[in-house]
């Protein structure tokens, strides 16, 4: 049968793949058949991520560079695509978050959530969409936020970097879509991981959080799932420049 959706043979890179939202993409999307190459910040945690995923039976390897390192991120993807034959799909998911009200915000915090959020997805997306561009052929997903249409309390700098997020997919969109590149996001609403623990550990966001949101609830990681592969697949060859929000609707709500 031709499965729309299925990803045999494809080559994805996730940034960020260690934990968290990165890693449960890895395995969703090798459940329909991707290699899965796991970017993390060392070896050492990318590597615990590909044994999980090769114990569980998925093909996996490590791909551990810096992302706001220009050198190792040239490096890495040179040896990718000589040794591998090409990324068929990249997801920018790698990103940090911190909380402090505008007036205190240190600058140097400001700088890492830029230089993580931002400026990495385009130096990640440029390198490896010069290699698309030869091969005429290829996807790019960004894991912004629904942070990126909302302003909120201590979260400037990273609401921020997401609406920048939100205009890299759409401009990469417009100039990469004559090589048959898509360029499209995603933008998670809340989802419990190590980013939103102190959150989740406060039963008064929470409870706002449940008011706020039209489904009522956390996000569930695995709920991410459906959007990548689609947006990985065949089936989204012609959706481009896209920002697909999966956020129980809070983003649609006043
Ligand atoms: P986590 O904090 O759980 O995981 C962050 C991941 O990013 C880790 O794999 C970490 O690697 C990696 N990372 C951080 N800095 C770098 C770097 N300089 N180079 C390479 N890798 C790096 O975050 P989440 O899973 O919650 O978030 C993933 C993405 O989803 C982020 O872009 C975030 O903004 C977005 N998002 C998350 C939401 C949520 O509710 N959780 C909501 C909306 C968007 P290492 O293990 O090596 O440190």
């Amino acid at each position: 049968m031709n499965n729309l959706f299925s990803l045999d043979n494809k080559k994805i890179l996730i940034t960020g793949a260690s934990r968290g939202i990165g890693f449960l993409l890895a395995r969703g999307l090798a459940q329909y058949g991707a290699h899965i190459l796991v970017n993390a910040t060392s070896r050492e945690n990318a590597q615990r991520a590909v044994d999980i995923l090769r114990r569980e039976g998925f093909s996996a390897d490590a791909a551990p560079f810096d992302v706001t390192d220009s050198q190792a991120i040239h490096a890495a993807i040179e040896q990718i695509e000589a040794e591998m034959g090409g990324i068929d799909v990249l997801i920018n998911n790698a990103g940090i978050q911190r909380r402090h009200p505008f007036t205190e915000f240190p600058e140097k915090d400001w700088d890492d959530i830029i230089a993580v959020n931002q400026k990495a997805v385009f130096m990640v997306s440029q390198t490896v969409a010069r290699h698309m561009v030869q091969r005429q052929s290829g996807k790019i997903i960004n894991i912004g936020s629904m942070q990126s249409e909302l302003g909120r309390d201590t979260i400037t700098p990273y609401a921020a970097s997401k609406g920048a997020v939100k205009m890299l997919t759409r401009g990469m969109c417009v100039e990469l879509a004559r090589y048959n590149i898509q360029v499209n996001g995603i933008a998670p609403g809340y989802f419990k991981t190590e980013m939103t623990q102190a959150l989740a550990d406060n039963p008064e966001f929470t409870a706002w959080l449940t008011k706020r949101t039209p489904a009522a609830r956390w996000g569930d990681p695995q709920e991410l799932i459906g959007a990548a592969v689609f947006l990985s697949s065949k089936a989204s060859d012609f959706v481009n420049g896209h920002l697909l929000f999966v956020d129980g609707g809070m983003s649609a709500a006043v």
